[in-house]
């Protein structure tokens, strides 16, 4: 039996980011992760790869605006190097994972699985037999997979992991592809390969595209989005069969059953928390989104905190660094409340092209939370930096509190808004009101001349 101060079960951005912190502070610190590698789904399928696709797919559209009829014709993208430069990404970012993790003190990656065998004790299966360890405190970051609901045929789709792993298993375009889920990363995904020239076909099960996001945020976004993409709602999928060309989705629309054929099927149906052998075991809460964790993080053994996906609150890789960060801070004190993450001021993107962003309160929210609020918009027509790109749809849209105009959310569609959601969700955690972002000097000719523009509206 090893004896360290804390340990990981999990190496992503729920893991991670506590672990060198602790490591740094001091603290002996062991992280599990079975890939032996740093950076969790994000690096290996998730948000790294998926952002690199989409890059190119964006570059390509902004490029084609000024080729249309131009002498070298169309512009179209050869999608094995949109792989290779997609593999080349993560295999960096890897190499840098690696060179940081060679440089901190008392912290080491064990490849392996973790189980829970007592409150302080986990064994991890490695490759080289069961290590047990006594850690002071435990830090469950075990993220999340693929959800595969019980519909036959789902074996004949690809998943994220098909597309977007290190060395994928598709590396020729399609020529065309069903998406089975119209949340972000079958949105996204869409957006990308739609962009590449497959013809795409989305079929969602919920009247709203993004379900669970701001109606009006989504209702800007959805007739922005590449018109070739075909998009199907209140679609519930019955079963995938395979065909001669490919397969074959076959959907109920409410009325009777409707189908469509494609090359590929992607089914992206969301994703379910990974949950480590022995905890619920030991007596820790899981509840229907996961782990149960309060805004330090710990779960109701108080030594023991849940960061990341793992937990359900805000599935995204910064929400889990933010987290990871706290447990780290709550521990340093001793299991004392140093650090809570205020979940609502992080900012979520859908990066399809264009993109969506928002954080915080919007109109909908507000309205059920019962908070007053005032408006203030942008309309990126009127912005330089969105006619420079030829991008002038979309708006930025923020909330205030009614009386105090103290800023609770906002949401932007458009140029730049996986960016300057980052500027909004800054000013919502910090609490900053309409008179502190009009008296910001906002960049010419950037978007971000939009937040202030926006706040000035308000008075
Ligand atoms: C296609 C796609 C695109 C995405 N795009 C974005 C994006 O643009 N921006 C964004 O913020 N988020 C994005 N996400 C979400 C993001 O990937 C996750 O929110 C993030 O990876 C969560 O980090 P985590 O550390 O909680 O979990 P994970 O990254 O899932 O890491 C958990 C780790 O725990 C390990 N593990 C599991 N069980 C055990 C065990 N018993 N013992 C030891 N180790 C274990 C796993 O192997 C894994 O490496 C995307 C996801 C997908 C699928």
């Amino acid at each position: 039996m090893d004896d360290v101060d804390v340990l990981t079960i999990g190496a992503g951005g729920g893991g991670y980011p506590a672990a060198f912190r602790l490591a740094a502070a001091g603290r002996r610190v062991v992280m599990v992760d079975p890939k032996g590698l740093m950076s969790g789904n994000c690096l290996a399928e998730g948000c790294v790869p998926s952002k690199a696709v989409r890059e190119i797919a964006h570059h390509l559209l902004r490029h084609r605006r000024f080729h249309k009829s131009g002498l070298h014709g169309e512009v179209s993208v050869d999608y094995s190097e949109v792989v290779a430069h997609k593999d080349q990404v993560q295999t960096r970012r890897y190499e840098q994972h690696d060179a940081e993790l060679r440089a901190a003190p008392n912290v080491a990656l064990l490849t392996g699985t973790a189980r829970i065998d007592d409150p302080h004790t986990v064994a991890v299966d490695t490759p080289e037999g069961l290590r047990r360890f006594n850690a002071r405190n435990i830090i469950i970051a075990s993220g999340s997979d693929i959800s595969v609901p019980p519909i036959p045929g789902l074996e004949h789709c690809l998943s994220s992991r098909d597309l977007y792993a290190l060395r994928p298993s598709v590396s020729t375009l399609p020529a065309s592809m069903l998406v089975i889920g119209g949340g972000y990363v079958g949105l996204e995904t869409a957006s990308f390969f739609s962009a590449f020239g497959t013809r795409v076909t989305v079929v969602e099960r919920e009247a709203q595209l993004l379900p669970g996001m701001d109606p009006d945020m989504v209702a800007l976004l959805a007739p922005l989005l590449d018109p070739n993409i075909e998009i199907i709602l209140r679609a519930e999928v019955r079963r995938v069969e395979p065909t001669s060309q490919g397969v074959r989705v076959v959907f109920f629309d409410g009325t009777a059953e409707q189908h469509r054929s494609a090359a590929q099927a992607f089914q992206a149906l969301g994703r379910h928390p990974v949950i480590p052998a022995g905890l619920r075991e030991i007596g820790v809460t899981v509840g229907a989104h996961g782990v149960q964790a309060d805004p330090t993080l710990q779960t109701n053994l108080r030594h023991i905190y849940a960061c990341g996906d793992v937990n359900g609150r805000t599935p995204l890789f910064h929400a889990a660094v933010r987290q990871s960060v706290a447990a780290a801070a709550n521990i340093m004190a001793g299991d004392r409340h140093a650090d809570a993450v205020d979940f609502l001021s992080t900012p979520t993107t859908v990066f399809t092209l264009p993109a969506a962003a928002y954080v915080g309160l919007t109109r909908a929210s507000a309205a059920a939370a019962g908070v007053s609020i005032e408006e203030g918009a942008y309309s990126f027509a009127e912005d330089s930096r969105a006619q420079i790109f030829g991008e002038t749809q979309g708006e930025i849209r923020l909330f205030f509190q009614t009386g105090s105009l103290r800023l609770v959310g906002g949401w932007v569609v458009g140029i730049d808004a996986g960016n300057l959601i980052g500027q909004i969700g800054l000013a919502v955690s910090r609490g900053l009101d309409a008179r502190d972002l009009a008296a910001f000097a906002d960049q010419h000719p950037m978007s971000a001349e939009g937040i202030s523009r926006s706040a000035r509206s308000l008075f």
